[in-house]
């Protein structure tokens, strides 16, 4: 095990499946203490048992991004639990469907928007007031490679990316001189289960997608936790209001 994060807390949203699952066990192998936060508990609960029983000090909390009050419990945990919030991996998402936006219904845009968008504005107001009370911290969010470029017949999903940028941008600036560093990962095609459900409905899409990546491949999920783990480790000190494309050369 490593000690890039040695002593820290940090907090991970969508830690019950793919890239967030992922962040946990490098988190935890690293040496930070982890704060799981999804909605389903089974898949948290043997997150957690799995990890305590490598040795790490880990606890998960059930909430939606979507809810701000879930969002501050979280935070509220992670101090009271391990003492402050050193980092935060503002992973959460969803994908929705693909299809062209003329044909997309309303409710696809308003739950990838409150996911992805309102989620991280739930996230980022409660972790920064954590962190300005010690001095300081990371945060890194999960964007997307559709987050600086288009991706096909997802314009909600790609909309809401470049809102994930903007607000690491604006928060990077607003926080720097308090010690606090804002970062976002751009992944490109990551095996999870948003690219699971997206190539069984989409034939063709996978490959189509690695035909376009220089590497031709799809990521695993614990590549993307390796970028985030750096972001959120002091060996990144003068790092910040970067959004680091971690997808195998498409951007
Ligand atoms: P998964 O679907 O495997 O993971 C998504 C995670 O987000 C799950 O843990 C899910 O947990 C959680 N989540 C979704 N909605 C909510 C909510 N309302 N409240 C709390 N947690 C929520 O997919 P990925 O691992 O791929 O997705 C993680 C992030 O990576 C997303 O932001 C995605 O956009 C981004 N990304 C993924 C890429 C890929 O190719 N896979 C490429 C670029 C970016 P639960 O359902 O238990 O709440």
């Amino acid at each position: 095990s490593g000690e890039l994060l040695y002593g820290k807390v940090v907090l991970v949203t969508g830690a019950s499946s793919g890239i967030g699952a992922a962040a946990g066990r490098v988190f935890a192998r690293e040496g930070a203490s982890v704060v799981l936060v999804a909605r389903r508990e089974k898949h948290l609960a043997s997150l957690a048992e799995e990890l305590t029983e490598s040795g790490a000090r880990v606890s998960y909390v059930v909430g939606d991004v979507a809810d701000g009050e879930d969002m501050r419990r979280a935070v509220a945990h992670a101090v009271e639990r391990h003492g402050r919030l050193d980092g935060a991996f503002n992973n959460a998402g969803i994908g929705g469907d693909q299809e062209p936006l003329h044909l997309m219904g309303d409710d696809v845009y308003d739950a990838v928007m409150d996911t992805n968008v309102r989620g991280l504005w739930n996230c980022l107001r409660p972790q920064i007031a954590a962190m300005l009370e010690t001095g300081g911290g990371a945060v890194v969010n999960n964007a997307s490679v559709g987050g600086l470029v288009a991706i096909p017949a997802a314009a909600p999903y790609v909309a809401s990316k470049h809102a994930v940028v903007g607000f690491t941008r604006a928060a990077a600036e607003e926080y720097a001189r308090q010690g606090i560093r804002v970062n976002a990962v751009a992944p490109g095609s990551t095996r999870s289960e948003i690219t699971v459900d997206w190539y069984a409905r989409n034939p063709g899409l996978e490959e189509a997608i690695h035909a376009v990546t220089p590497q031709g491949r799809t990521a695993g999920p614990e590549e993307i936790a390796e970028a985030a783990a750096w972001l959120l480790s002091d060996r990144a000190s003068y790092v910040t209001g970067v959004v680091m494309p971690v997808d195998g050369g498409y951007v």
